[in-house]
């Protein structure tokens, strides 16, 4: 299998003028002529740029537009599955959609090492047919392992742990026969998952939403359902239920999770429904499984792949569905790079190729309700939590009547329930949403605020690396002795609670119990955080201090009492989204509480408890909050009900910023003609970045509005300095 067949692209005979589309920043397709032998449109080949040799995709008929004895060959066709048309039409349309070049497109679906070495081979062993020459005990325990395990074959390595002998015995049976050693190809296809292995028995409920589910899966073709369902619903065994019905068609489900910590816990739910563990594609497998996937997704040997938000550029031969869970989820909105939203792309990408998309939340996001409100997308409601489990009862507490001593945040009324959970043998979550010790660091002396010098932000204390960040550009320095300022010594005292500090409040407030902290910057790995997640699960601590990362999904089920320190906390600021996402978040920690037979409780102190979206978040009226949200987007125009496009213009000098800022909402005729309106320059909420000074524009159209044709148009006007960057963000999540 030298050159794979794509069943649905021409073909090129040998000398034939190729356009092809490479990772390099070129942002043109250049002609190439087809190598000895031909090659597919899709092939993914090696060609000569320069004095370079670089990957591209054949991505059609070549333009003609040089002279063709000028024109160079194709050096290499890659040994891997031709990118089929569909993924050729999901990168010209994601490109189009998020005003990205091709080729960075290219390189988000080619994210995966080695892809032009050809298959590497390992070496492996299995019973021969010789009888040694000599009988060892050694000799006898690899022969009695390989019998045991029948005709399979292991590495090296397996065989020698199999039967607890060095390598060198193995390979002395090697020598005579007894033991037969062959080539393998390295990537290999994943195991088969049996869509009959094991499934639960649904509830009525469950069994209505899953019935609807398959159909849809069955038809094979594009549709969008909403999966609504309070935490513990049992959605994720409803959506297993699409997945088995998209494996017994022959095509292949991607489930795409927000958290790589979550994924250890989904995947033995999918090995115990289907029989065997999925593909695992995210930041931290290695780059050897990487590879593997990438070639058996092309190759239809992986049926199912779960992954974070590139697993939806991988080159599948035939997906059949698209399950985002926790659709609300911010991570899902990439903020590097290609500015790209897992979700919107999901159901562009099941567009194309006749595939199914299932949005899983609790809390949807408003666009995704809206789309559901107006029959754009299917929706299935899940109305109670599965089993005994109930959604827990949640209170406010009043901050201005508990007149706490100043840094201190658990109120007396918090703590009091914690302490009645404890002696019931019960776990609470004390929830903050910040990271680190402190947010301010103040002088007593002169009252400077320590800042970071390269951002418009203040820095982070984090006393348990003994530093202090700036949550912008990452940038950490010691905590100085004396103040940057006054130079006055011991005069630094940290101002407002961060998680690390609400975990030495709570080791004062309550020593005799086990008091953990789950924050994401405070585990080496995603192993050791996972392994603390099993760890508390189990019953390992008493007290559960958090951040944002333990409103994600995970199943406690001794935690029967939330404690949400600071419910404001998201109410400020002037993000468009900054009620929506107080209220999901909300939620979300609330739904920790009370997950088995036990009832929860969230507390949620607050110094506004009047504030409307506290006020629903208590009635837990979710219809009435989203309706008001909606009716108050629609009045102001903005998404979804209007559509908005975000230009950062950063430079070292802020004037050069400011005047591309000023230039640009001047020449706004290709933006002017399609009725959007450009507001700003302004400076942008974070004024300064690692160095750079920053001008925001906003762009405001009417939700049917071409405005990507007219922002490509008006951004080509303007001539844009060496130093100065400019970036657009389609439908931006958050405004910094
Ligand atoms: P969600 O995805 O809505 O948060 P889950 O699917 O994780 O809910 O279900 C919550 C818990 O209930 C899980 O432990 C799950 O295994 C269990 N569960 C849900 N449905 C069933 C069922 N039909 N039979 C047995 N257990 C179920
Ligand atoms: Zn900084």
């Amino acid at each position: 299998m030298s050159t794979q067949a794509a069943p649905d692209q021409e073909y090129f005979e040998t000398g034939a003028l190729v356009g092809v589309l490479t990772t390099q920043p070129l942002d043109r397709i250049l002609d190439y002529k087809a190598p000895e032998g031909g090659c597919w449109q899709g092939a993914f080949v090696e060609v000569p740029l320069g004095p370079r040799k670089v990957l591209g995709v054949v991505w059609g008929p070549g333009k003609g537009d040089f002279d063709y004895a000028k024109v160079r060959t194709i050096l290499k066709v890659l040994d891997v599955a031709p990118m089929r048309q569909e993924l050729q039409q999901f990168l010209l349309r994601s490109a189009e959609y998020t005003l990205t070049p091709l080729s960075s497109m290219l390189r988000l679906a080619t994210r995966a090492p080695g892809l032009s070495d050809p298959p590497s081979m390992q070496k492996i062993y299995r019973l021969g047919q010789g009888t040694p020459d000599r009988v060892t005990t050694a000799r006898t325990r690899v022969i009695e392992a390989l019998t045991e395990y029948g005709g399979l074959s292991f590495t090296l390595k397996e065989v020698a742990e199999l039967a607890g002998v060095s390598a060198s015995v193995v390979k002395g049976l090697v020598a005579q026969g007894v033991v037969s050693e062959e080539d393998r190809p390295r990537d290999l296809p994943f195991a088969r998952l049996d869509p009959n292995h094991a499934g639960k028995d649904l509830t009525e409920a469950q069994d209505t939403a899953a019935a609807t589910l398959r159909t849809g899966v069955a038809a094979e073709t594009y549709g969008t359902t909403l999966l609504h369902g309070v935490t513990g619903s049992g959605k994720t065994e409803v959506y297993l239920e699409a997945v088995a019905e998209c494996l017994e068609k022959g095509r292949q489900a991607l489930v795409l999770l927000p958290e790589i910590a979550l994924t250890a816990e989904f995947l033995t739910r999918v090995e115990a429904r289907f029989g065997a563990k999925p593909a695992e594609w995210h930041s931290g497998v290695t780059m050897t499984e990487r590879r593997r996937i990438w070639k058996m997704v092309g190759q239809g040997g992986a049926q199912m792949v779960i992954g974070a938000r590139s697993a939806l550029f991988l080159p599948y031969q035939n997906l059949g569905l698209i399950v985002v869970d926790e659709e609300h989820d911010t991570s899902y909105k990439q903020e590097d790079g290609v500015l790209y939203n897992a979700r919107d792309m999901a159901v562009l990408r099941a567009h194309l190729c006749g595939a199914q998309v299932i949005l899983a939340t609790a809390t949807p996001s408003l666009e995704t309700w809206a789309n559901a409100e107006s029959g754009k997308y299917g929706k299935l409601t899940l109305a109670s939590r599965y089993g005994p489990s109930v959604m827990p009862e949640m209170c406010a507490i009043d901050m201005r009547d508990e007149k706490l001593p100043s840094n201190r945040w658990i109120s007396e009324r918090l703590r009091q329930e914690v302490l009645k959970r404890v002696e019931k043998g019960e776990q609470s979550l004390l929830f903050i949403n910040r990271r680190g010790y402190a947010p301010v660091t103040i002088c007593r002396a002169c009252g400077h605020q320590i800042a970071c010098d390269h951002c418009d932000a203040r820095m982070v204390e984090h006393r348990f690396q003994k530093r202090l960040q700036c949550h912008q550009c990452g940038e950490s320095k010691p905590m100085p002795e004396a103040c940057p300022n006054c130079e006055v010594e011991g005069k630094l005292a940290p101002v407002g609670p961060g998680v690390e500090r609400l975990a030495e409040e709570a080791a004062e407030q309550f020593p005799d119990q086990r008091v953990v902290t789950l924050s994401s910057d405070m585990f080496g790995s995603a192993r050791a955080l996972k392994a603390q997640i099993a760890d508390i699960a189990a019953g390992g601590a008493d007290i559960i201090i958090g951040t944002q990362l333990v409103a994600k999904g995970h199943n406690f089920p001794l935690l029967t009492l939330v404690g949400v320190i600071d419910a404001d906390l998201g109410l400020q600021g002037s993000d468009l989204r900054a009620a929506e996402r107080t209220f999901q978040l909300m939620r979300q920690v609330a739904g920790r509480a009370g997950r088995s037979e036990r009832k929860g409780l969230a507390l949620l102190q607050s110094y506004q408890p009047e504030h409307p979206v506290i006020r629903a978040i208590l009635a837990g009226n979710e219809e009435q909050f989203w309706r008001a949200e909606a009716d108050q987007r629609r009045h102001s125009g903005v998404p979804p009900f209007g559509r908005m496009a975000g230009i950062v213009i950063s430079a070292p000098d802020p004037q050069d910023a400011f005047d591309l800022g000023a230039e640009m909402a001047r020449r706004n005729g290709p933006l002017h003609r399609v009725g959007a309106q450009v507001f700003g320059p302004a400076p942008a909420p974070i004024a300064r970045i690692r160095g750079r000074h920053r001008v925001r524009l906003l762009v405001k159209a009417d939700k049917g509005a071409p405005l990507q044709k007219a922002l490509s148009q008006w951004v080509q006007q303007f001539r844009i300095g060496p130093q100065v960057r400019l970036s657009v963000d389609i439908d931006p999540q958050s405004f910094y």
